[in-house]
């Protein structure tokens, strides 16, 4: 056998492989549009009114730009530099950060990003007012809610949520959008519940207040595991990786 023989094989081997990830992708989608639909429908809802967003956390940006030609709109990454190495390669599409961010980190991304959904401390809300007024923007975020209240996770608890709200609300480049949740993993289903519907209902509380400067209209919640769950708990917006994707390598 040849050198280049070799190589022929491992070029026709990775494309096959590539074209097999690609069909898996596409039959991922559909199954998980159809199962968006039906929730929404058994919540009293229409699909557009559900938002489906591609976490494509080490995803590599050709398996997520054959999403986003499939029709996903909206990406989400966790880390500020991995998403600051891939949005140059990615095709349009809505970009939002939904990992821990930490202070120093927000003048590199908040230029680079629609939405960070992950304002966890009021800290972290100010210095993202302080950089978009920097950089003459104005920045949508969601606020994160430590709905099982873990010590693992980040996010207000639940009832400190409101007061937050309150605070980030009088800062000036800084529009808070909704609320933002990861139910502890692992648990039973009637937790899981219990967590996703308490979440619909700080959502609505909030709401309901209709204060100034702030418009509580995206509840975030729901993952490959739970967004089904989640949906007909009141989620508006899943955050779907591995069931779209396959299984995260992290090598
Ligand atoms: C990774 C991640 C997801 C997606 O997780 P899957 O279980 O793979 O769907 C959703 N939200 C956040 C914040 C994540 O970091």
């Amino acid at each position: 056998m040849t050198m280049s023989y070799l190589k022929g094989l491992i070029y026709s081997m990775e494309r096959l492989l590539k074209n097999k990830k690609f069909d898996d992708i596409d039959e991922n989608l559909k199954f998980i549009e159809e199962k968006i639909a039906y929730c929404a429908q058994k919540s009293g809802r229409k699909y557009e009114d559900i938002k489906l967003m591609a976490v494509t956390k080490t995803v590599d940006p050709v398996f997520v730009n054959h999403a986003i030609e499939k029709g996903v709109k909206l990406i989400g990454e966790n880390k500020v530099q991995e998403l600051l190495l891939k949005k140059d390669s990615l095709m349009e599409s809505e970009v939002h950060l939904i990992g821990h961010l930490q202070t120093n980190k927000v003048r590199s991304v908040i230029n680079h990003v629609n939405m960070i959904q992950s304002v966890d401390s009021v800290k972290i809300a100010q210095e993202i007012s302080r950089q978009a007024v920097k950089y003459n923007l104005s920045m949508d975020v969601l606020v994160e809610v430590n709905i099982g209240r873990e010590e693992s996770k980040h996010g207000f608890f639940y009832d400190e949520t409101l007061e937050a709200i309150d605070q980030i609300r009088a800062m000036n480049a800084i529009k808070v959008k909704g609320l933002m949740a990861i139910p502890p993993a692992n648990c039973d289903e009637i937790k899981n519940r219990h967590y996703l519907s308490g979440m619909y209902k700080l959502f609505i509380d909030i709401k309901s207040k209709k204060l100034d400067n702030v418009s509580i209209d995206i509840l975030s919640m729901g993952m490959s595991d739970d967004f089904h769950t989640a949906i007909l708990e009141g989620s508006n917006l899943v955050r779907i990786g591995s069931a779209l994707f396959g299984a995260r390598n992290y090598n």
